[in-house]
């Protein structure tokens, strides 16, 4: 017996919502969730055990609240002379997003992005109990910084959300437009770079823009470039001043001991976990080049994804690789379709599963 979800005396601002649901299916390429498909090297594993076994001997105290350690390290990982006080972290950057929305959104405010970007934005704001506004792209997924000061202006926003590069299109954003949307905004303005380490070496971090912009925060993630994402480890750089908002929302010991000593430990390995990185994207711009040879529209992409269009049918392609094996997304852009570059033998199998199905039509 079971009752239905409309019998419950639920939030009004929650019913009708449906929650996240990427499919977890038991496909043996599995391209559609944006994780790192290489597993984590041995010597790194070995490691984070260490580091864990360590932590179990004290494992009956609650952990260190304000995890100095691993905000020094994050600290030390970005760089730009960030220091420990202007670090937080949490279960994943979806946590760290989420305590931002519960200190700067809230009932009776609003938080903006532009659309399509992230799907977890909107979910999270109104979990928060804020609204979200959805604003608009170019016709090929940019941002210009003229665009985006005018659409901040006319909506008065209390949070933005900068997606750089953009999910689930690839897309760059540059500084320009993190500054003129500071500019325009009175309130926050998140520059999320989950997919930052996939863009060229010498692309500029919105880190560097940090001094004297109070109201900026740049988030962060392991889940990606540090093939983590079942650790749930997310950090953010801003303000000091940010972070002791954030104090005020976040649960008690949030960050266990185990997920500090996992993260710190994989973070004294950043180079060799990040030496996987240019092998995706080696593979990514491998899968743009043979997705425009096949036909279809590889948008540009500064991720370890490629959104494509030109997809008569997206069903109907997402239905016939996941048949052949390969699950990709369907991200709900019409005629369009979103593949995670994987190991260079995943690669292989989806684009050759593609051209089979391109044959038969
Ligand atoms: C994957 C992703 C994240 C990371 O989420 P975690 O909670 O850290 O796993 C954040 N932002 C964007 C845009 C993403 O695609």
């Amino acid at each position: 017996m079971s009752a239905r979800l409309e019998d419950l005396p639920l939030r009004d601002d929650l019913r009708g919502m449906t929650p996240y649901g990427a499919p977890q299916a038991p496909l043996s390429i599995a391209l559609n969730v944006n994780e790192n498909t290489h597993p984590v090297p041995e010597e790194v594993v070995d490691d984070i055990l260490g580091q864990i076994a360590r932590s179990l001997h004290e494992i009956n105290r609650y952990p260190d609240r304000e995890f100095v350690q691993l905000r020094e390290a994050f600290a030390d990982y970005l760089g730009e002379g960030l220091t420990a006080d202007q670090m937080w972290a949490a279960n994943g950057s979806n946590e760290v997003l989420q305590h931002l929305l519960q200190a700067f959104g809230g009932p009776g405010r609003t938080a903006m992005g532009f659309a399509p970007t992230y799907s977890m934005y909107p979910l999270l704001t109104r979990a928060t109990g804020a609204s979200w506004i959805a604003g608009t792209r170019e016709p090929d997924f940019r941002l210009t910084p003229d665009s985006v000061s005018a659409q901040i202006a006319d909506a008065q926003p209390d949070v933005v959300f900068l997606c750089a590069p953009n999910n689930p299109t690839g897309t760059p954003l540059e500084l320009d437009v993190v500054d003129a949307a500071y500019e325009a905004a009175r309130g926050i303005v998140i520059v999320d770079e989950a997919y930052q380490e996939f863009a060229p070496h010498d692309a500029p971090s919105a880190v560097t823009l940090l001094e004297g912009r109070e109201r900026l925060v740049v988030s962060r993630t392991m889940s990606k470039a540090f093939a983590f994402a079942g650790a749930r480890v997310g950090y953010l750089a801003a303000d000091p001043a940010v972070v002791d908002a954030l104090r005020l929302v976040r649960l008690p010991y949030h960050l266990s001991a185990l997920t500090q000593a996992a993260a710190l430990a994989a973070l004294r390995h950043a180079p060799l976990m990040l030496g996987m990185v240019d092998e995706i994207v080696a593979q990514r711009d491998r899968i743009s080049a043979t997705l425009e040879a096949l036909g279809y529209v590889a948008h540009q992409s500064w991720t370890n994804f490629v959104l494509f269009g030109d997809v008569d049918d997206p069903a109907a392609t997402w239905q016939a690789l996941y048949d052949r094996g390969v699950l990709i997304r369907d991200v709900g852009i019409p005629h369009h379709l979103r593949v995670t570059a994987g190991t260079e033998a995943e690669t292989t199998a989806f684009l050759e599963a593609l051209a089979s199905i391109d044959s038969e039509a």
